[in-house]
């Protein structure tokens, strides 16, 4: 491949894009995605869909969407804004919120995507970090009065559950508006999405790529008071989320609620057999509310190279702040979690 020349916008010379999963493995449990399936139906959904389904435009905001989300969330539906995946949620949200120049304050290690986001919008970066109990300094966070505060609970990398009167003291006194980050509220199985309206500043910000088994369709979801929802869809423009997905996550919502929490909880039960079987190795994986781990080895680059040469693919990590090399593997039912140990035992014995 050529060497591309540098981007047009020179301040952005030091980004590269994204990095997805690579070829194919046989296991991948790099992703926090869900393996226990996906709710039949929203697959029955797109099975029926027809031709012109496909040759219209989907609806401006995701409405037929809004209305199933409204009444899982316990909110109303102009108090849900939608997007293609959380990260479209987010990064509309950090546009409509913070002006170029602006603070977006967050703690480290956590999910990198709205520092990414803040940066293409202009924003300065503030971090505090995540201790591995879950401790952190609400009042480092909200230092300077942030414009955005983004809070990642359970947190992304590390599993952990930000301490919760930390982040209610953020929620209560931040200025600016704060987003919480609840991927993987299903798993915790406890959310601040119904509280969020009537908090003026508060968005809750959701995903149907995790527990709901969607990660394909791409459907993100926050809710929030009217007035910043709308902010929100004013800072983009319509149609984000697609004819095929708005449908099926519908059907999902209305039908198969009570089959997600179902899994989300096999979810839950593999990943605690996955900790017990990491510590038999002798590691030692953070505590976890989330369907993943994180776990420090030693080389975590290497070691995750070599499995991948065994077929099975997790996420290094080296030198994440506060917790050094990492690995994070998320839950999978008990064939792919034998061959998940198996590689790791492996990969560490010759690292
Ligand atoms: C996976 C993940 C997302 C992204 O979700 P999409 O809806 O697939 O864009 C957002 N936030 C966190 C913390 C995640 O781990």
């Amino acid at each position: 491949m050529n060497e591309l020349p540098p981007p047009r916008r020179s301040e952005w010379s030091d980004l590269a894009l994204y990095q997805t999963a690579q070829a194919p493995v046989a296991v991948d449990l790099s992703d926090n995605t869900s393996r226990f399936g996906v709710p039949p139906s929203a697959l029955a959904e797109l099975r029926a869909t027809e031709g012109e389904t496909v040759a219209r435009y989907p609806s401006g905001y995701g409405e037929p969407l809004k209305s199933a989300l409204a009444e899982f969330a316990g909110v109303e539906r102009d108090q849900i804004v939608t997007g293609c995946g959380s990260d479209d949620v987010l990064d509309s949200a950090i546009r409509a919120f913070g002006r170029p120049g602006d603070t977006l304050s967050s703690l480290s290690p956590t999910f990198p995507m709205p520092a990414r986001f803040a940066r293409l919008n202009g924003l300065r970066l503030q971090e505090t970090p995540l201790h591995a109990d879950g401790a952190f300094d609400p009042d480092a966070l909200l230092a300077g009065s942030p414009a955005i505060v983004y809070l990642c609970t359970p947190n992304n990398p590390t599993g952990t559950l930000p301490d919760g009167a930390a982040v209610d003291r953020v929620i209560a006194r931040a200025k600016g508006i704060v987003i919480l980050d609840e991927a993987y509220a299903e798993f915790a199985g406890a959310s601040r999405a119904a509280q969020a309206p009537a908090r003026g500043t508060l968005l809750v910000v959701r995903t149907m790529s995790k527990a709901f088994g969607l990660a394909g369709l791409r459907v993100g979801w926050a809710a929030g008071a009217a007035a910043l929802v709308r902010d929100v869809e004013l800072s983009r423009g319509p149609y984000t989320l697609n004819a095929l997905a708005e449908r099926a996550a519908a059907a999902a919502l209305r039908h198969d609620a009570a089959w997600v929490m179902a899994r989300a909880a096999e979810a839950v039960a593999a990943r605690d057999s996955l900790a017990a079987e990491l510590r038999s190795l002798g590691l030692s994986p953070l505590p976890s509310a989330a369907n993943f781990l994180l776990v420090p080895v030693p080389n975590a680059a290497l070691v995750a190279a070599r499995m991948r040469d065994s077929g099975v693919a997790v996420r290094a990590f080296a030198n994440l702040p506060g917790f050094g090399n990492s690995l994070r593997i998320h839950a999978a039912p008990a064939a792919e979690r034998a061959a998940a140990v198996a590689a790791l035992k492996e990969a560490l014995a010759c690292a």
